[in-house]
């Protein structure tokens, strides 16, 4: 591997044994387009098919190839800050390893990044291939994170983007546990700009984001970006707070204006399951703050690294890259 790379490309990976293949190939006439020395990082975030072997293999035939291997699966955030730390290039770029980013772009992004643009990020004009349930419930999430949260998060962006190594020490900077990457970017500021891109379908295999997970990312986004959903229950409970009392008001008022009696078991059942129901929601949306708290205090490492492969040592292997 070249001594210290310009350009560091970071790709997580988690079961793309069938999408490896053809991203190299569609890698190389894009690498080819930057302005200096690449090392593509492939983090292989636990994959549990052939994908490791197939990225060794990688690795020993070509010299700016380097693998970390993690020690089990982390999760698609955790995977790009274990190789954004790892990361030796002064432009860094984050890609799927589906070819879901197209990496034809990454020469204009680097041509922003030398015009004096620390985060360059890609933004999709259009999705392709993908179910319109998936494009509906990826849309309501951005839109829910964006109205939730106190930072602006980029509309229609996702992890693809370059950072420049003073955004990445930023962000590295940023001990959070519980990492919503995209939304961390547009916390840290400097001079942003975008690339407009057409997602395209996954080159192969299926998503390993199915609906659970898109709500988890939803949920941490939300809850790392914002304590509306605190405010909010505390006036939902404050609402009902007062809607009890001055109902309370009105039943005096009306005994004592000599109304019919009314036994009113019916209203103190909907009234005590009202209750409980907004009390167990109130108490769900506090425990997810106390739970991230919880993650942070135990301070234990984001992850582990398994092993990490590189190329051959210099003067063996293939002489094509140096
Ligand atoms: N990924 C990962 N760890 C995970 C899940 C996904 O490293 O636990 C990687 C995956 O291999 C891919 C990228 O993150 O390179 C995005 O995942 P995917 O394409 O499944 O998400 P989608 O594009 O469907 O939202
Ligand atoms: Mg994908």
């Amino acid at each position: 591997m070249t001594a210290s790379p310009t350009y560091s490309l970071v790709i997580p990976v988690y079961n793309e044994e069938q999408a490896i293949p053809f991203l190299m190939e569609r890698l190389e006439p894009a690498v080819a387009q930057l302005d200096g020395p690449v090392e593509i990082l492939f983090v292989n975030d636990g994959s549990a098919d052939r994908s490791r072997p197939l990225l060794e293999q990688l690795a020993r035939e070509d010299r700016r190839v380097k693998i970390i291997n993690l020690s089990r699966n982390f999760g698609h955030q955790i995977a790009i800050t274990a190789g954004m730390e790892h990361a030796a290039g002064d432009a860094i770029i984050v890609m799927d390893a589906d070819l879901q980013d197209p990496p034809e772009i990454i020469g204009e992004m680097a041509h922003h990044w030398r015009g004096g643009f620390d985060i360059v990020y890609a933004q999709r004009i259009e999705r392709q291939g993908e179910s319109a349930f998936k494009r509906a419930t990826a849309s309501a999430f951005y839109k829910l994170v964006n109205a939730l949260s106190d930072t602006a998060i980029p509309l229609d962006t996702g992890d693809f983007r370059l950072i420049s190594r003073r955004a990445r020490d930023a962000f590295m900077h940023m001990p959070e546990r519980e990492r919503f990457v995209r939304g961390m970017f547009a916390w840290i500021g400097f001079k942003q700009c975008a690339v407009p891109f057409v997602r395209s379908a996954r080159v192969a295999g299926g998503t390993k984001y199915p609906l659970p997970r898109m709500i988890r990312l939803a949920v941490n986004g939300v809850i790392s970006f914002s304590d509306v959903p605190l405010r909010l229950v505390m006036y939902i409970g404050l609402a009902i707070t007062t809607f009890a009392i001055l109902y309370g008001i009105w039943t005096v008022i009306q005994r004592l204006a000599g109304a019919e009696y009314v036994p009113g078991w019916a209203s103190l059942f909907v009234a005590t399951v009202l209750l409980t129901g907004a009390n167990m929601t109130m108490l769900g949306v506090i425990g997810l703050y106390v739970g991230r708290i919880y993650t942070q205090v135990k301070g234990r490492p984001m992850y582990l690294i398994d092993s990490v492969v590189s190329g051959p040592a210099p003067g063996e292997g293939d002489p094509k890259n140096q």
